[in-house]
């Protein structure tokens, strides 16, 4: 060990911490100046929502499984760990997503992007909408443009553009969905920036989504090949990313390790008598001290350890609430399906009272993922809305997959294989006024030196962001570690 080298803990071993461990040893790398990172992990593996098995010839996601291709550092992190090769990406032939309406199956309409239609003539086709419902849609290009600055929840956003039909049917499920949160209460500004932007740019979001969709095509006539898909996962799972980045690390990690209190201290000295400015204190009563600390566990905890260096920050940090979901895999033959899937899976409205907040066909979605003849279909259930069904056990979790699996596509056979994994407080909700919130936890943390923080509860939730917020906040306590020229 450098004994020169300075001391940076990294509190929390999901993306986030992983992405901070990694680019610190990048830059120490870089600039030849010796860093000794030490990884701290309350569980016992790493990685947090990040997890993949293989069983019985099956790749199996029981958390995140995919990224948004768009934001590039999850595929630039892949590049520098040499695993691009690896990286897939959807199998477009199966690329449609059908939501419940009665108890049906019904296919998204073509263009539809999360909130709103890009085109009028699938959405008129549509069994989806009334005909009052779609009219509403289509005079959003006339509806006035809001213009007032302050954030708003999506729900009132999709009232207010689009009616409440399209906020019931399809907002809801499938943008509620991705944050497991209540539309009510989610941020339109630190969800669905994309589409505020529309509004004052455009005056409308259609308007906007057609806009971008002339732009896509002008882009692609200026490149040949198949496009690019727009989520991307791994061959053997996503959980190659945990293990590249595991496998590159040259600091310590610890398990089991979970940081209880945090001290910053004038005056710390270790054996060498350099001035450490941090000590982490731990469940178990023991300690480690440190020149600077990237925290990249839940904002939950982060409350509970900052709560003695700045009561205020602990207390923004602790009103971003967390909401549960699990996932059930199921694997189950193609020929127990009485039509073959085609899609990469289905969303289900809140309004639909069912028991599931989604359900997807893994293999479908990704090639590689079951054996020839098996689909491996992946149910989500809880979130805000549902919270009733984190009390259900394994087993119940399970009859409850398989009875909507029956009732709306008609399987009724035994599956082959089953696999719970449940995400207790894994999904930071984005309350309206989430961003301003973030701007001044920000503030707030920037003000004390040698602390940087990162991790889903900032600003996205998506693995790409993570990424960028654990590169970032390495980025900054290199920038103080590192002696100024
Ligand atoms: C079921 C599910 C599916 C998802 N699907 C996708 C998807 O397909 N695509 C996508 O882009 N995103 C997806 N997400 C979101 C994304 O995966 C997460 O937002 C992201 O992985 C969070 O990473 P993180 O490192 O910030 O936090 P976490 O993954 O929560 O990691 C935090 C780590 O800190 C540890 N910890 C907690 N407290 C302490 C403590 N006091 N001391 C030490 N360690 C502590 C925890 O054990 C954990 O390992 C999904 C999330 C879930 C839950």
């Amino acid at each position: 060990m450098d004994s020169a080298a300075r001391r940076v803990a990294i509190i929390g071993g999901g993306i986030s911490g992983l992405a901070a461990a990694f680019r610190l040893g990048e830059l120490s790398k870089a600039n030849q100046i010796p860093i000794e990172a030490a990884l701290f992990e309350s569980g016992t593996r790493l990685g947090g929502a990040l997890d993949t098995i293989r069983r019985d010839g099956f790749v199996i996601e029981l958390g995140a499984d995919s990224f948004l291709a768009e934001k590039p550092a999850a595929a630039k992190l892949a590049e520098r760990l040499g695993i691009a090769d690896q990286l897939i990406g959807t199998q477009e032939k199966f690329r449609k997503t059908f939501v419940v309406r009665g108890g049906r199956l019904v296919e998204i309409p073509e263009g539809f992007s999360l909130l709103a239609p890009t085109w009028f003539g699938p959405l008129l086709r549509s069994p989806l909408f009334s005909a009052a419902g779609k009219l509403r849609i289509m005079i959003e290009p006339l509806v006035p443009r809001r213009r007032a600055l302050e954030d708003e929840s999506l729900a009132a956003f999709v009232r207010r553009r689009l009616g409440r039909q399209t906020l019931v049917r399809v907002a809801q499920p499938l943008a509620g969905g991705i944050y497991t949160a209540d539309p009510e209460m989610l941020s339109v500004g630190a969800t669905m920036p994309r589409f505020v932007e529309m509004e004052r740019r455009y005056g409308s979001v259609i308007r906007g989504l057609r806009a971008a969709a002339r732009a896509r095509d002008a882009d692609a006539r200026g490149t040949s090949g198949a496009r690019w898909s727009l989520f991307l996962g791994f061959k053997d799972g996503i959980r190659t990313m945990v293990d590249a980045l595991t496998g590159r690390l040259e600091g310590s990690i610890n398990y089991g390790a979970e940081v209880v209190a945090l001290t910053g201290a004038a005056g710390l000295h270790d054996a060498t008598e350099s001035v450490r400015r941090w000590r982490l204190g731990f469940r178990d009563g023991s300690s480690f001290d440190a020149d600077a600390v990237v925290y990249a566990a839940p904002a939950f905890a982060a409350a509970l350890i900052l709560q003695s260096i700045n009561p205020e920050l602990a207390a923004m940090l602790s009103a971003i609430a967390y909401a549960s979901a699990a996932t059930v895999n199921l694997a189950f033959r193609a020929a127990d399906f009485p039509q073959a899937p085609a899609a990469f899976g289905f969303v289900v409205p809140v309004a639909e009272r069912r028991r599931i907040i989604a359900g997807s066909f893994s293999s479908l979605k990704f090639p590689g993922r079951a054996p020839a003849g098996m689909v491996l279909a992946r149910v989500f259930l809880g979130g805000a809305l549902q919270s009733e069904m984190m009390a259900l056990n394994d087993a119940e979790m399970i009859a409850a997959a398989r009875e909507e699996f029956a009732s709306l596509i008609g399987v009724t056979a035994e599956p082959a294989l089953t696999c719970v994994r449940r995400w207790p407080a894994s999904m930071p909700q984005y309350a309206v006024g989430h961003l301003a919130r973030v701007a001044e936890i920000e503030r707030m943390a920037e003000a004390v030196p040698g602390l940087a923080l990162a991790g889903a509860y900032l600003r996205g939730v998506g693995i790409p962001d993570c990424i960028a917020s654990g590169e970032r906040a390495a980025e900054t306590i290199f920038s103080q570690l590192a002696p100024r020229p």
